[in-house]
């Protein structure tokens, strides 16, 4: 019958064929492979081709004995493991016991041995050697499976290296172009100023000319062409502005600005357009606000640009709300306090997932056909340029900008709140 090449392998060692015949006829039971050496010569030569679990080691041979055997087998790292069950009838007293003991045999029979016995011990050695088998056959699945995984990872990294290039592609050309779009849009302001001033100029001067003022429908014609003169005169400053925030030149002129006073002249500015569009304006906590550094002009502009957008986005009869309050910003400055203003409004309310969007130059969710609508108007779009430039302010004052709503909703009106944090 040929065995398994995986069985374990058993080594018996006597210079009596008779006995190793006896051996072998037992320990055949088991599932195992026995190989026969009649000297301790051709015992150490069989280790050297074998991995046996056990060798079965008879004490008194000639020429090398047992003892002689065993030391020459633990002094060769490859068999100094190896272990031994020593079988003797002469020596079996308790002088060679510990003898044997002593050069590190494991287990000792006396003959003549009690079969049951013998191979209960050797079927200790055959479960070790399954165990030590098992063990290995982990190992190397372990090893294969964290070869994969290397291989896996290394093939994550290259996508991720292949991807983070391509962004950065993409990355560079977008920059490209928004360079582009910046200077485009400098240089088409720039042509622009020239014209529009010559134009806001005559319009003013004709609406000055008693022809024109005795006139009512020429009159109210040139007024129309004035108010549009300056509101493209305005768009066109903001774009200027917007190429400053962009390339990080804006000039910041610092004093002291109250923060009350500047929320006033703003209320002042749209009070005709919050009577007509019957929306109520209240301030709270906004008197209390202590003076801080800043760009008034530039402050102006960013709540002007916020009351405005709280006007077109609120249906008539809503409540636009300024609240003031001091406060920590742990986020960008633990040490530092802040004046928060938050301009609240009862109006449509902004998607969440635009909320940070809204914030880019030119950016605009509503519909495109309401441009050309006024600048107070419900629902009136503008160039999409306020929250960018408002944006760029703050942030050029060491502060934070940002919005929230519950969602966008034109029937149940969410509302927006509008946050500002300012350094003081
Ligand atoms: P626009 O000139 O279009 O008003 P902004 O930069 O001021 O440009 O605003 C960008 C967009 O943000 C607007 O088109 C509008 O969709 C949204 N938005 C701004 N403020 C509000 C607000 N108070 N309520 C609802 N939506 C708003």
């Amino acid at each position: 019958m040929v065995m398994p090449p995986d069985y374990p392998k058993i080594l018996i060692v006597d210079d009596k064929p008779q006995n190793l015949y006896t051996l072998e006829r037992l320990l055949i039971k088991l599932d195992v492979l026995v190989f026969q050496a009649t000297s301790g010569f051709d015992a150490l030569a069989l280790t050297l081709e074998h991995d046996f679990c056990v060798a079965i080691i008879d004490i008194q041979m000639p020429e090398m004995d047992g003892y002689e055997l065993v030391e020459m087998l633990r002094s060769n790292q490859a068999t100094a493991s190896l272990p031994v069950i020593f079988v003797s009838a002469i020596y079996s007293d308790e002088y060679h016991h510990r003898k044997a003991y002593d050069t590190g045999v494991v287990d000792f029979l006396s003959k003549p041995f009690v079969p049951e016995i013998l191979l209960s011990k050797v079927n200790v050695f055959i479960a070790l050697y399954h165990q030590r088998h098992r063990l290995q056959t982990l190992v190397k699945q372990l090893n294969a499976a964290n070869d994969e995984i290397l291989r896996f990872n290394q093939e994550l990294e290259d996508k991720v290296n292949e991807r983070t290039e391509e962004l950065q592609r993409a990355y560079r050309q977008l920059e490209l172009l928004d360079r582009n779009k910046s200077d485009f849009i400098q240089v088409i302001s720039h042509e622009l100023r020239t014209p529009l001033s010559v134009f806001t100029g005559y319009s003013q001067l004709l609406l000055n000319m008693p022809q024109i003022q005795s006139d009512e429908m020429l009159s109210r014609m040139v007024s129309n062409l004035h108010t549009s003169s300056l509101r493209l005169k305005d768009i066109v400053n903001a774009m200027l502005e917007v190429v400053k925030v962009d390339s990080q030149t804006l000039e910041l002129h610092y004093v002291q600005v109250s923060i009350a006073d500047l929320l006033d002249l703003v209320y002042r500015g749209f009070r005709d357009a919050l009577t007509e569009r019957n929306l109520s304006l209240e301030m709270v906590g906004v008197a209390d606000l202590p003076l801080i550094e800043a760009d008034a002009q530039a402050l102006h502009k960013v709540f002007k640009n916020l009351v405005n957008n709280a006007i077109k986005y609120t249906p008539d009869g809503g409540q636009i709300t300024i609240r003031g309050q001091l406060q920590k910003d742990e986020e960008i400055a633990p040490a530092q306090s802040f004046v928060h203003i938050m301009v609240c409004d009862t109006g449509i309310g902004i998607d969440s997932e635009v909320q940070e969007l809204i914030f880019t130059k030119f950016y605009h969710t509503g519909d495109a056909s309401y441009h050309s609508s006024g600048e107070t108007k419900f629902k009136g779009g503008g160039p999409g340029l306020g929250l960018a430039l408002a944006k760029g302010f703050v942030e050029a004052h060491g502060g934070r900008i940002w919005a929230e709503s519950a969602g966008y909703d034109e029937h149940t009106c969410p509302g927006s709140q509008f946050h500002v944090l300012l350094p003081f």
